[in-house]
């Protein structure tokens, strides 16, 4: 049964119930304590112009990942003045924020933005932070921060952790992929699992000697899709003569809307995509692929793809820590593109 009572998570490493870690970028600080910045574009306005600079944001920005900042601050040099936070630098750039701002008469006016000189680039936090403490100082050093509490914590709340399920479903792969090496191949499986209908949908493993992009994950996904397709011809000539029903569309659009992907090693940025693309829930992975995983902040380039602003799509990603049961999975060269 799956149990939903409180979870022991630890804030500052995100481990869940001593067994696995919540994967997130900004949040596990392997290196350092030191925060992440990104540029973003700041103009200077008149303090008694607030309300102007605040109806404008309201009705023009539309970059994303400023929700944790605070839009106005003093001026460091000016007391009547205000800096304003406008636009993430990595969306707009500085000439777009300029045009956005001469747009209108009276908003350039009032907030007295004369040229490009008056755009000024400030670096603020990248993401929200994560205790009290750091909001405060995150607010002294760079730019003011809000803090609500940990929304990352409180959403984990909300998910149902079946510990039974997934350490069945971690030993399930493992043991394939002892087969799988001692058979010769490579000892890398994934398996696709709906927790709602406790139902193991496909698995997989890496077949890329018959074929180069046959990764497990990508098998997995594929499987899943011909099953679909199979369960649609079925439907349809089932209902045939009901082309009306068209009230499911939405959920037959993305495959796996809901499922739970579990996989041996941490997946490399192509079968990160196509996990992206299949709209899964959550990913679970044993061992890290630190010279090729697309997951971890500290593997290879650092994509986290599972939690990108540029796609239309986030997924939950865990790392299994409890190291009884990673001794047990299969050791793979290093090098290889999980
Ligand atoms: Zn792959």
């Amino acid at each position: 049964m799956a149990n939903k009572k409180s979870l022991d998570i630890d804030p500052k490493t995100l481990v869940i119930n001593g067994s696995f870690q919540q994967i997130l970028p900004g949040r596990i600080r392997t290196h350092s304590d030191s925060v992440e910045l990104t540029k973003a574009w700041s103009v200077i306005i008149p303090a008694r112009k607030s309300m102007v600079f605040i109806t404008f944001l309201k009705n023009h920005t539309t970059t994303t990942g400023m929700d944790h900042l605070k839009k106005l601050r003093k001026s460091q040099t000016n007391k009547s003045q205000l800096q304003g936070l406008v636009a993430m630098a990595d969306e707009v750039t500085k000439h777009q924020v300029f045009e956005m701002l001469c747009a209108d008469d009276e908003v350039h006016q009032e907030l007295e933005i004369h040229s490009m000189d008056d755009i000024v680039e400030v670096s603020v936090p990248k993401y929200p932070p994560v205790t009290q403490e750091e909001a405060k100082d995150n607010s002294k050093q760079y730019w003011p921060v809000i803090w609500k509490g940990d929304p990352n914590i409180q959403q984990l709340n909300q998910e149902v952790f079946d510990m039974l399920e997934i350490s069945q479903n971690l030993r399930d792969i493992i043991e394939i992929a002892k087969i799988q090496k001692d058979n010769g191949e490579l000892p890398i499986v994934t398996r696709l699992y709906d927790p709602e209908n406790k139902q193991i949908l496909a698995t997989a493993h890496d077949e890329r000697f018959k074929h180069i992009l046959h990764h497990s994950v990508i098998n997995c996904v594929g499987r899943v899709a011909a099953n679909e397709v199979q369960r649609r011809g079925e439907e349809d000539d089932d209902e045939e003569a009901n082309n009306d029903d068209v009230d499911d569309e939405s959920s037959k659009k993305y495959l796996c809307v809901g499922y739970d992907v579990y996989t041996t090693h941490e997946p490399c940025s192509y079968c990160c995509m196509a996990l992206v693309h299949s709209r899964i829930r959550r990913l679970f992975y044993l061992k890290p692929s630190p010279k090729t995983g697309a997951i971890a902040p500290d593997s290879a380039k650092g994509y986290c793809i599972h939690q990108s602003r540029q796609l239309n799509w986030a997924f939950h990603s865990f790392k299994w820590c409890d190291p009884e049961l990673l001794q047990t999975v299969p050791v793979i060269d290093d090098n290889l593109f999980v």
